[in-house]
Order: structure tokens, then C-alpha cells, then sequence
């Protein structure tokens, strides 16, 4: 891996995905705690209240018959009994206001003792006969959490002579909450451990295919179009390394269409080249004799003038291919568009074609279906197009054999050119259309191989197709169709 490769920890996926899982465990931890807390606290603390204020309703009915029956000298023994059997703090203290107060044999603690305290405010409330109840975590005379509770005592003429309070220590809360706190915090370490080696797995299962998709692409821009991530995954990440694999594909296709059009255009230049240079050579040679004077015969002469003269021509038969052929291929030239009826453009090939297969006692049949063929499209081009085909149809028959011209005319014009003659190789047949793709045969001597690919555009440029089919030794068929064009009256 290069150095530039290495993210720092900090900023890796897996620390930024570690930190957020952490924080929302320990705000949710907290959270639940608190709840947890506040809940148990509650419950704990409402029981107790309901248990100790029935109680202090209860000793507060009992003074009230101690100070009935003035029996003051037992509630002393009374109130320690209670305390040791319920494990409460009582105490009763004399109303100051009252006008026959509770006895101070009967009393614990005295008011003005009180005085200050947080405790004087529910003293007061039992003073004016209403029971009242605090709770606390601490103060100045307990340590612990305390629920304290007031109840008025009823002397004589049910006036209020004092007060009880019930003092009840709830530090088993305290502890509790100290180790729930414990167990808490200890499930919280436990949970960022296992969560921990989880998201490390979790964010490798992640980071690995990023960092190998990363490497293609690196690959990719380096040039290397073979690179594949080699990922399998029903994910996002897969979708990803999906698309890179196709990115990699299609960089490979234009490369090496790149590379073909690169070697096309070479192999263009080889065939030019070599197609001119034995012309060039021939008349070179033929010029130089004759400039030497070495042969006079008027005869010979004219012979060699006749060669040069067939050179020239064939030369400007390829130069003016050429100059056809880049002018179709250029998309922006367009061809003369009117309408055209093929009979016409057929008796005018007729006329050229005839001569030739003359010669080789060749018979041009025609079948049509119909007494014109009107389509759009260059008059000229078109005639160049089927005289094209023709040629090589007469050029590669025998003697004596048959061409077979057939137009038909459905939604479609259909024209077929068939002939008996040697025919093309199955693996060749992809090949015809090329520049410069030719037979060596004696009888192609002339052929320059641009007849077909002239062909193949001039069909192109009027929105048709052509096709061909061979069988060797039995013959070959050009088969054309285009749009028919229909005439208004
Ligand atoms: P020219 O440029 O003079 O036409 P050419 O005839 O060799 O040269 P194309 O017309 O492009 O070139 O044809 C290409 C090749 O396709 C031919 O050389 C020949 O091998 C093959 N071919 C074309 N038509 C026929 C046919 N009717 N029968 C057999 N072979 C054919
Ligand atoms: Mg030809």
C-alpha cells in the first residue's frame, strides 16, 4: 500500500462509527439509569409514607387516651417499645399555644429544642391540625435519606396538645442506588467491549471492499483497464464495485476500439501507399525508356504510351474513390435528395454493364413486380452503388453464366443481385465491406478494393441496408432494401 494510503485512526470509518455507537449507549445508559433511579425512589419512598402515616395516625389516637386516662407516666415505655419493634425514630412534642398542653412527662423532644430546624414547619402544620409528611436526604440530625411524618394529638376538649412525628430511615435506598449505579456503569464498560470487537469486524467488512475498490480505480487510472475489484456483495458497496467492474469493462472496449482505429488508420496509409506505388512505378520505368530512346519502333511505342495512359486512369480511379469514400464517411455530408425511380437507374446500367458481360457471355435477367420504384435519394450515387455490385458480380462469374437482377415493392423496396459465380468464404464474408479488402485472383488484377465499402455507405447515406449471402462455388446475393417513396398526384 502507498504511504499516502494510510487514513489516520481518528479519521478511520470504524473510529467515527465506534465513537457514535459509544455516545449513544452512554447517553442511553444514563438516560435508563436515571429513570430506573427516580422510579425506585418514588415507589420506595410512597410505600413507606402509606405505612408510617397509618402508624402515626394510630399513636396519635393512643396519646390522646394516655392524656384521657392521664396515665403520662407509660408512654414513655410506650414510645420505646414502638421504636424498637418498628426501627423508628418517635417523636411528640408539647403545642406551647395550646391551652392545656400535653404533659411534659409525655414529651420527647421539646419545641423550642426544634426551633430552627427544617422539622418545625410539619410540627406547626400538626399544631393547626393538619398532618403533614418530608423527606429528605440528609440533614442536620440525620445522615441518611429520612421520610418524616406529623400527626396533631388531641388533648382535652379535642384540642390540639401536641404533636407525633415518625421519623423513618431509608438508607437501604442509598444502597441501593449505589449498586444499581455499580451495575450500571460495569454493563456499560462490558457493552463498549463487545460492541468494540462487533463494530472492528463490522467496519473491516466495510473498509476492505472500499480500500480494494479504491486500489481498481487507482489501476484504472494508471491504465490498467484489465483491473477488476472482484467483489461480491447484495449491498450498497456491491452496487459500487458493481459499477466500477462496468467502468472497468467499458475503459477496456474504448481502449481497444482505440487501438483497432489507431491500426486501421495505419493499415489505410500502408494500402494507399502500396496502391499508388505500382502505378507510379510502372510509368516511371516506361517514361525513362522512352526518354533514353532506346526503343523507337512507332509500335512499341504507342504500346508503352497505352500502359501509361491505363495507369493514369486507374490511379485516378483510386484517387477518385478515395476522395468518394471520405466524403460519404463524413457525417456531415449529405446526399441530394429527390425522387428517384430504380427502372430508370436500372436502364442505365444496363447500357454500361452490358458490354462488360459481353465480353464473358454473361446474361443479365431482371424481374421486377411492379412498373416503378420510386424512392428518395442521389440518382448518380445510386447507379455507382448497383454498378458496383454488378461489376463484381461479372467479374467474379465464369463464362456463360447468369446475373439475376430482382426489385420487388411491398411496404419495402427489395432489389436483389444474384450471381452463379465463384462465391465467398464463410469467414470472408464479414470482411467484403472494408477498404481495401480484395481477392487476389487473376481477374480482380484492377480491383482496388473499395468498391463495397463505396457501396456499404452510398446504401448507409439513404437510410438502407445491405446484405450479403455466398456460398462457395454456387454464387453470391447483394440483397438491398429502402423506403419507397410515394408519388402525389
Ligand atoms: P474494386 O475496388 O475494383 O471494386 P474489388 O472488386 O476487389 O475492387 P470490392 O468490390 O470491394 O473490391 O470487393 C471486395 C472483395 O469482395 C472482392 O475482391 C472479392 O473478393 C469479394 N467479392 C465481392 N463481390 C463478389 C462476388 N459477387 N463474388 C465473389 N466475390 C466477391
Ligand atoms: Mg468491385
Amino acid at each position: 500500500m502507498h504511504k499516502e494510503n494510510r487514513v489516520h485512526v481518528f479519521n478511520r470509518l470504524f473510529f467515527k462509527l465506534y465513537l457514535n455507537y459509544a455516545v449513544m449507549l452512554l447517553v442511553t445508559a444514563v438516560l435508563i439509569g436515571l429513570i430506573f433511579m427516580k422510579l425506585y425512589e418514588d415507589t420506595t419512598m410512597n410505600d413507606n409514607l402509606d405505612k408510617i402515616k397509618s402508624q402515626a395516625a394510630g399513636i396519635s389516637k393512643r396519646m390522646s387516651e394516655f392524656i384521657q386516662d392521664e396515665k403520662y407516666d407509660e408512654v414513655t415505655d410506650y414510645i420505646k417499645d414502638l421504636e424498637d419493634i418498628n426501627g423508628l425514630d418517635i417523636w411528640t412534642i408539647s403545642n406551647p399555644l395550646a391551652v392545656f398542653p400535653m404533659d411534659e412527662e409525655m414529651e420527647t423532644n421539646a419545641y423550642a429544642d426544634l426551633e430552627g430546624t427544617d422539622y418545625i414547619s410539619i410540627i406547626d402544620s400538626a399544631f393547626h391540625n393538619i398532618p403533614d409528611k418530608r423527606t429528605t436526604y440528609k440533614d442536620e440530625l440525620y445522615d441518611v435519606p429520612t421520610i418524616t411524618v406529623s400527626e396533631p394529638i388531641y388533648g382535652i376538649n379535642r384540642e390540639v396538645a401536641g404533636a407525633v412525628l415518625l421519623v423513618l430511615e431509608v438508607d437501604g435506598l442509598n444502597k441501593v442506588i449505589q449498586s444499581s449505579l455499580q451495575l450500571i456503569v460495569i454493563s456499560i464498560i462490558v457493552a463498549l467491549a463487545i460492541s468494540f470487537i462487533i463494530i472492528i469486524v463490522f467496519a473491516t467488512e466495510l473498509s476492505l471492499p472500499i480500500s480494494r475498490m479504491r486500489g481498481t480505480a487507482l489501476e484504472l487510472a494508471s491504465g490498467n483497464y484489465h483491473s477488476k475489484t472482484g467483489i461480491k456483495r447484495n449491498d450498497e458497496l456491491g452496487d459500487l464495485a458493481k459499477t466500477v467492474d462496468i467502468l472497468s469493462e467499458k475503459l477496456l472496449e474504448n481502449d481497444i476500439q482505440r487501438k483497432n482505429l489507431d491500426q486501421m488508420r495505419l493499415d489505410f496509409f500502408a494500402n494507399v501507399s502500396h496502391e499508388l506505388r505500382t502505378p507510379i512505378a510502372v510509368i516511371r520505368a516506361y517514361t525513362e525508356t522512352l526518354v533514353d530512346g532506346v526503343v523507337k519502333e512507332t509500335d512499341k511505342v504507342n504500346q508503352y504510351y497505352d500502359r501509361m495512359l491505363s495507369e493514369c486512369k486507374s490511379m485516378e480511379r483510386l484517387v477518385g474513390d478515395l476522395m468518394l469514400l471520405s466524403k460519404m464517411q463524413n457525417p456531415d455530408f449529405s446526399i441530394e435528395k429527390e425522387p428517384v425511380d430504380l427502372i430508370q437507374v436500372f436502364h442505365n446500367i444496363m447500357r454500361s454493364a452490358s458490354a462488360i458481360a459481353e465480353k464473358k457471355n454473361i446474361t443479365i435477367q431482371v424481374i421486377k413486380d411492379s412498373p416503378d420504384y420510386w424512392m428518395i435519394g442521389d440518382y448518380e450515387r445510386l447507379r455507382q452503388m448497383f454498378m458496383i455490385i454488378l461489376d463484381n458480380a461479372i467479374k467474379f462469374s465464369d463464362e456463360n453464366r447468369t446475373v439475376h437482377i430482382n426489385l420487388s415493392k411491398s411496404d419495402k423496396i427489395v432489389v436483389t443481385i444474384r450471381d452463379e459465380g465463384i462465391g465467398i468464404e464463410q469467414a470472408d464474408l464479414g470482411n467484403i465491406f472494408e477498404k481495401f479488402y480484395k481477392s487476389n485472383l487473376r481477374q480482380n488484377a484492377s480491383g482496388t478494393g473499395l468498391g463495397l465499402a463505396i457501396a456499404k455507405q452510398i446504401s448507409l447515406k439513404h437510410g438502407g441496408t445491405i446484405e450479403v449471402k455466398s456460398t462457395l462455388g454456387v454464387g453470391t446475393e447483394f440483397i438491398f432494401t429502402f423506403l419507397p417513396y410515394q408519388m402525389e398526384f
